[in-house]
């Protein structure tokens, strides 16, 4: 379900036309829908009534400050992994109390602005990790609130990219070293052990995974409350996937369903982690055709959206259905096309051997289920300045992130860097 229908022919977005905000704001231009956020949110949260449980909004699949500020609005947390999303979520209002902070790698000074301000769980994912945690809390006088993310090596069944509870993925640690970790940090009096995490990785389309997840840090939980380290919440992690084409994940209301089901008389809370689900088909990317260029057999619709503003079809061979904004006229014949941006790689596609009807220079073509990943993923790649991003509302829109201009590609740059010794000068 979603607000971006044809009315008449003109694909709108809730109740504002596209061709308007093209108009208004020009193209590549990332739209999203309100009404599609919050029904999102609201239908995961009820599929969770009756589990005491949080909904974190996994910031990294669009951190547009407008967003946040919509899911802080509707009571959401947040999982966050850098600080740097950490400064997005206080800038929306969003509650650092509700924050989890995931992640292999985060640096001293990240711990040290996570734990001042406030964020209610640090998932750590290794031994060195915990130490340096325990450091850093120590230094700022504070009780650090923990949870271990624990690789339950279940088989997602995604794309490998996107797979991170495998016995031999980076992320997490083993249930063996859990247990050993866990026993070590309830002696530090710098640590708060809060917790117990989990996350096997993107665009699930079965819930099985996530049942045996579960399952077994479930069972680890357990564990270590019959050794005497009763834990507070089990955090389920994200990943449940969305329809780019023929994919038929399970509903939110059978995730929750299945989730409640395998936490059946689990006393603590319930932390969970969505991000693609939530904005998914919530956002799409308006783009206008530049040229139709034909050699041989093969259609080229060349656009002026690219793989630096959807890098998903370059980077994991990602599906998306790119419709025209004005439907075609009825009887028109579709030929197959390619639909490539104007950036020098061959994989710089956002559609390929698609049916078309060629459409004309300057139509407006519509790239869907763009809200995740979409531009929280672009770069200036080719010194292309990153799409501007609109937030509807109803009848309404709101520019939610500017178009990038030719200084700001430029800024922090010299030309001349001015210079600095760093050999001791000869004498
Ligand atoms: C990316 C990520 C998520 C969200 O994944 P989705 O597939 O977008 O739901 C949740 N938790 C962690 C730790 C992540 O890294």
């Amino acid at each position: 379900m979603n607000h971006f229908q044809p009315r008449r022919g003109v694909l709108h977005a809730e109740d504002v036309p596209l061709p308007a905000l093209a108009q208004a704001w020009g193209t590549p231009l990332f739209v999203y829908s309100t009404a599609t956020l919050t029904r999102h949110w609201k239908v995961l949260q009820a599929s969770l009534r009756g589990l005491d449980h949080t909904v974190c909004y996994a910031v990294k699949a669009n951190s547009n400050l407008a967003v946040l500020s919509l899911f802080a609005r509707l009571g959401s947390g947040f999982d966050i992994v850098s600080a740097g999303e950490l400064y997005r979520v206080l800038k929306a209002g969003g509650d650092p109390r509700r924050v989890v902070f995931s992640g292999v790698g985060k640096r001293d000074d990240e711990l040290a602005f996570a734990l001042d301000a406030g964020v209610g769980t640090i998932n750590v994912e290794s031994g060195p990790e915990l130490l340096r945690l325990a450091a850093v809390a120590r230094r700022l006088q504070v009780r650090a609130p923990i949870a271990f993310r624990v690789n339950p090596d279940v088989d997602p069944k995604t794309h490998p990219y996107i797979a991170t509870g495998l016995r031999d993925s980076k992320f997490g640690v083993t249930v063996g070293e859990a247990r050993r970790l866990y026993a070590q940090a309830v002696t530090d009096p710098h640590l708060d052990v809060r917790g117990i995490a989990c996350h096997i990785g993107s665009q699930i389309t079965t819930l099985r995974p996530f049942v045996d997840a579960v399952g077994r840090v479930r069972r680890l939980a357990e564990e270590l409350a019959r050794a005497g380290v009763r834990l507070r919440h089990l955090d389920v992690g994200g990943g449940l996937g969305v329809t780019y084409h023929d994919e038929a994940p399970p509903s939110p209301a059978q995730y929750g369903a299945a989730i409640k089901k395998a936490l059946a008389g689990w006393e603590g809370e319930v932390h969970l982690e969505p991000g693609r689900v939530l904005v998914g088909n919530a956002g799409v990317l308006l783009t206008r055709v530049l040229y139709v260029k034909r050699h041989g057999k093969k259609t080229f619709v060349v656009v002026d959206a690219a793989m630096n503003d959807l890098v998903r079809p370059a980077f994991y061979d990602a599906w998306h259905d790119v419709v025209p904004v004005v439907a075609s006229a009825r009887g028109a014949r579709a030929v197959t096309c390619d639909v490539v941006g104007p950036v020098c790689e061959s994989s710089d596609f956002l559609a390929r051997g698609r049916r078309l009807v060629p459409p004309a220079e300057g139509d407006l073509l519509c790239v869907r289920t763009a809200g995740a990943y979409g531009f929280a993923m672009s770069s200036n790649y080719n010194s292309r300045p990153r799409a501007a991003e609109v937030l509807v509302d109803g009848g309404e829109a709101g520019l939610a992130r500017a178009r990038e201009t030719y200084p700001d590609l430029v800024r922090g740059e010299a030309a001349r860097p001015r210079r600095r010794r760093f050999q001791p000068r000869r004498r």
